[in-house]
């Protein structure tokens, strides 16, 4: 059973079913035979924390099977929550969290990233300390104990795929016992493999109960978000160290037309020589970013898109809370 006094997972569990102990059975649960071996569906909250580059975003899409979180080489890419449903209709639904990775906050956009973190830890069945298992160990084991989380955790050795000779052994003799280590499972997010048996781990954890939200959505986000998230993709992929982490997206306009659904958007940037950048000679830069972000806009809506774009300077945008309310930091 679930303890009362555990954050947002425990007040949507409560809210959702408010007899204690009780709930509204589907169909599939009808279905099953009762008496002593009842089974019930299980449904929860499980938030995934990590360094940033640990692979958290690629392994909620790994999970998903769909790309939600956008995935860079570079630091620091996903500044909100994303939460993700993987459902398996009448057996779980697992509401996964991606956060942004730990740092410390340099300027205010930072610290709102850190209390997306602190909110995740208040809020989940399970949080899932995800690991780079080339990444030095002490470092992390002082993060993970830093975190003093009151939810179990388990510790999931990432990138098993590239592992330096005797790194896996080593991760894995350095994490077993440690207080945050309930257990410990190794995958390569990537390449997809031992997905299943982490799946399974993570559902030990679960409680049992009805899904909180549509077993056809995959996220509560709405589509406006990940292509506003698509286009920021874009600029890390195609801009260099300074601009992605100076720039904010926000999407204006989304209209479904006859043909197509027309999206207007804005890049917004701190100063008039990042935009001289973002534009390219002669527009080409901007240009090349339409082309890809439309592509896959495309694929993940599964329509013909108009993509339009314009380029902001708002001086200061990361250190202005108006701003950053308006750029959906909230
Ligand atoms: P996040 O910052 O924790 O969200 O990390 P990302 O998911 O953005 O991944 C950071 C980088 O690590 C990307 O270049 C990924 O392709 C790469 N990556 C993630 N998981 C794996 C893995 O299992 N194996 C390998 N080889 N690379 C991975
Ligand atoms: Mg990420």
């Amino acid at each position: 059973m679930q303890s009362k006094s555990r954050g947002r997972a425990a007040v949507a569990r409560r809210a959702h079913n408010p007899k204690v102990g009780g709930s509204i059975p589907s169909l599939a649960t009808k279905l099953r035979p009762s008496g002593p071996f009842f089974y019930c569906m299980k449904s929860g909250f499980v938030n995934i924390f990590g360094k940033p580059n640990a692979g958290k975003s690629t392994l909620l899409n790994a999970l998903i099977g769909e790309k939600l979180a956008i995935v860079s080489p570079k630091v620091q890419t996903t500044r909100h929550r994303i939460k993700a449903f993987l459902n398996k209709p009448g057996a779980y639904q697992l509401v996964l969290s991606d956060t942004p990775g730990i740092i410390q906050p340099k300027y205010l956009l930072q610290n709102k990233m850190m209390e997306a973190v602190s909110a995740a830890l208040e809020d989940a069945d399970l949080a899932v300390l995800l690991v780079d298992v080339n990444d030095n160990l002490e470092e992390l084991d002082q993060l993970f104990s830093g975190l003093k989380l009151r939810v179990p955790s388990i510790v999931v050795l990432n990138k098993i795929d590239i592992a330096a000779n005797g790194k896996i052994k080593e991760a894995i003799a350095f994490f077993t016992g440690k207080s945050y280590c309930k257990e410990l499972v190794k995958i390569s997010a990537l390449q997809q493999h031992h997905l299943l048996s982490l799946i399974d781990v993570m559902l030990k954890y679960i409680p049992e109960g009805q899904p909180f939200f549509s077993e056809e959505d995959l996220s509560d986000l709405p589509t406006r978000f990940f292509v506003s998230e698509l286009i920021r993709e874009k600029i890390y992929e195609l801009f260099g160290d300074e601009i992605p982490y100076q720039t904010a997206v926000v999407v204006n306009e989304y209209a479904e037309k006859a043909q197509l659904i027309k999206i207007q958007a804005d890049i917004i940037v701190n100063r008039e020589s990042q935009k001289a950048i973002v534009l390219g000679d002669k527009g080409s830069m901007i240009k090349q970013l339409g082309m890809m972000a439309r592509k896959d806009i495309e694929a993940f809506i599964g329509s013909k898109v108009f993509l339009e774009l314009f380029i902001k300077v708002r001086p200061k945008w990361r250190d202005n809370d108006m701003h950053l309310k308006e750029y959906g930091y909230r």
